[in-house]
Order: structure tokens, then sequence, then C-alpha cells
């Protein structure tokens, strides 16, 4: 066995049985939980709520367990079992083109991805979500965002991989800062136009209605001397009644986008301090730190890439017996995974730092008394358990757990005023 195929299989083997065991740990000690709700939420969470969002982590947990079991031997059918040699080899008899064929060859693998994934998607939305009563996809829409997910894929995914095999090929030595700017500026583009272009392909939105929250809204905005361009509401509800809030765009063309859901169901003094958090993310500059970092990644990427793609043991060692840029690109994209997961837990670290700092910003420029009732109430219409396992909630979560989140928000309350005593 060449050396690089049992270093591989080694590193494969321990990314899986971490997250095997991270997941058991997290269904038990949910499940250990489930049966009383924290004493911090006893007068906001019922008994049947907390015991409902037990059911459904550990019901998505096993199924994220059967996922990883499935894409592993997915992996190492294309590698090892020479899964991308032989896609690659019916790309080359469809073109004559190098860059026509690497270009098929690269997306012929990810489209074998999204067929493999979809009966997985499928329980997900129909028996899973469903089961919990999230669900409200419907067959045809559900259809319809598949066709449209996978053009989209095709489109964008194909006019860059087509743009860095081109750079690989011709660029010379340095191809791969060429192909890193490249990247940079397409994710720009992309960034930009998301908003505009992609978005609405998706789903319906329109300007924000309720005056009275709109000059909530702005009298925050207004506060925190921030600058929006518009405020949208999307038909979240079309999919699925989970709630969520976010800000999309770039420099002063960002907009706000509520979804239906999570405004029918907070009150408007808790939007208003969820909205508080979400601005925090940009006014203490974590996107562009965020962007910054995702940057340098990639750079670090496309150094090793470069490296890679001239060492012929990298090919042989991973189950493709012929050199191509193609195959050089879709193994690193496969492969860098098994190795750059042990670097998760610090990127989840990080995160979790600047959620504390956005609810601090919101509770000082909005209110922690409506953060608090808001994320409860988020918890609580998503299902989101109160009790995960701690070694778990460390690795994976990008958010702190909620009694965390709460018990720091207390620190902003107002302090009650002393019981007034008789004369
Ligand atoms: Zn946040």
């Amino acid at each position: 066995m060449h050396p690089f195929t049992f270093v591989f299989l080694v590193a494969l083997a321990a990314h899986v049985s971490v997250e095997l065991w991270l997941a058991r740990r997290q269904i038990m000690f949910v499940e250990a939980n489930g049966d009383a709700v924290p004493s911090d939420f006893a007068t906001s969470v019922t008994l049947a709520e907390h015991s409902k969002a037990a059911a459904y982590t550990v019901a998505r947990q096993r199924l994220g367990m059967l996922e990883t079991i499935f894409g592993t031997l997915v992996l190492l059918w294309l590698t090892v079992g020479g899964g991308i040699a032989r896609i690659g080899a019916v790309a080359a008899a469809l073109s004559d083109s190098p860059l026509l064929a690497g270009t098929l060859h690269v997306l012929g693998v990810f489209a074998t991805l999204a067929v493999l994934s979809l009966p997985i998607g499928l329980y997900r939305t129909f028996v899973l979500e469903q089961r919990f009563g999230f669900n409200r996809t419907r067959p045809a829409v559900f259809v319809a965002d598949q066709l449209k997910a996978w053009s989209l894929g095709l489109l964008l995914g194909g006019a860059m991989v087509a743009c860095v095999l081109w750079i690989m090929a011709s660029a010379g030595h340095s191809w791969w800062l060429v192909a890193w700017a490249a990247w940079l500026a397409f994710s720009l583009l992309v960034t930009w136009a998301w908003p505009r272009i992609f978005a609405p392909i998706f789903n319906k939105f329109s300007p924000l209605e309720d005056q009275a929250l709109r000059r909530r809204i702005d009298a925050l905005l207004e506060r925190c001397d921030f600058h929006a361009k518009s405020i949208f509401v999307m038909d979240g509800s079309r999919r699925s009644s989970h709630g969520n809030a976010y800000f999309t765009g770039l420099g002063r063309e960002k907009r706000i986008v509520f979804f239906d859901t999570l405004l029918s169901s907070l009150t408007p003094a808790q939007v208003e301090s969820v909205l508080a958090h979400e601005l925090a993310h940009f006014r203490l500059r974590h996107v562009p730190q965020r962007l910054l970092a995702g940057a340098l990644m990639s750079l670090a990427g496309f150094a090793l890439l470069g490296w890679l793609a001239r060492q012929p043991w990298f090919y042989a060692a991973l189950g493709v017996p012929s050199v191509s840029n193609a195959s050089a690109l879709v193994l690193f994209i496969m492969v860098t995974p098994v190795f750059s997961w042990v670097v998760s837990p610090l990127l989840a670290a990080w995160s979790r730092r600047h959620e504390y700092q956005a609810d601090a910003f919101a509770a000082t420029h909005s209110d922690a008394q409506s953060l608090a009732e808001a994320l409860v109430k988020l918890y609580k219409d998503n299902a989101s358990t109160l009790t995960p396992d701690p070694i778990y909630s460390a690795f994976h979560d990008s958010h702190p757990p909620p009694a965390a989140r709460i018990e720091r928000l207390k620190a902003f309350l107002s302090p009650k005023s002393p019981p007034v005593t008789a004369p």
C-alpha cells in the first residue's frame, strides 16, 4: 500500500470515530436530561416542549450519524475505490477539449454526490421534519428547489471550475496565486449578486410593511449609526416553520431580511433585540474578520493544492492512475476535510466568542430582557435542545449553549429596586 493511502485511511478513520463518538455523547446527554426542564427555563419552557426538543435533537443526530457513515463509504469509493478515475474516463470520452473534459469531470463528481445525497435529503424534509411538525415544503416545491439549486450549481460551479482549470493550465508555476485572486473576486461577486439575483429565485422578498416595527428598527439603526439600504420580509413559511433573521450584501448595499415566521412569533421589542444582535456582528467587525480569515484559509488551500498537484503520489495514493488538473482539484476538495476538521473546534470557539460579544452589544443598544425572551422563544420554536453535551457543543456549536447566553445577559438586566419597607 502507498504510504499516503495509509495516512489518508488513518485520518479518515480518526475523523469518523470522533464524529460518531461526539454524536453518541450528544444523544446520551440530551436523552438523560430530557425528563426535566433546566431550572433557568422552568417558567418559560414546558416539560412537553423540552421533551419534544430532546426527541428532535436525538432524531437529527441519528440521521447525522447515518450521513457520516454513508458519506465515508462514498468518499472511499470515489478515492481508493477508483470512482473519481471512472468519472474522469466518462468525461474524457465526452469531449476532446481538455478544459471541457476537465470541467465535466469535476462537475460529474459533484453531480454524483448530489444524486447520492438525495434520499437522505428527502427523508429529512418529508419524514423527520414532518414528524416534528416543521415541514411545510410541498413535493412540487421540493422538486423545483432541487432543479433550481442544481442549475445554479451547474452555472456558477461550472464557471468557477472552468476558470480555475484554465488558470492551472496557462498561468505557469504560480498559477495558484492567480487562481486564488480569481476565486476571491468570484466570491465577492456572488456575495454582491446573491440578494439581488439568486435569492429571489428561491424566495419572495417583500418590503416590511409593519410601520410601527419599521420605526422601531429605524430608531435602532440610528442609535447604532448603521446604514442598511432596505428591510425585507422573506416567505420562509413556504418551506419550514423555523424562523431566522439575517443581513446580506456588501458595503452600503446591505439588506435586512426577516423570515415571516420570525415576525409572527416574536414581539416588536424582541425582533428589535434580535436585529441588534445581528447588527453587532457588523459593528464589532466580526464580518470583515471572518471574510479575512476565509481569504487567508483559501490562500493556504490554493498554495497547498499548487504543491500537491505536482506530486505524482497524491494521485496514485488516492485511486487516480493518471495525473490531471481536474483530478488534482477534485481530490483536493474531497480529501482536505479529512485533515482540516481538527481546526473546527477553534473556529467554533471563535464564533462563540463573537456571539457573546454580539449579545452584549444588543443588551446595551437594545434590551437584555427582550433578547433573553427572544432566545428562549426561538429555542422553543425551533425545538433546539437547552441541554447540549458540553464536549459536543465545544466541538461543533457556533453558538454558545442557551443557558450560558442567558446567564451572561442577566448581568445587563437593570437591578430591581429594593423592596419598600414599611415605616
Ligand atoms: Zn450571532
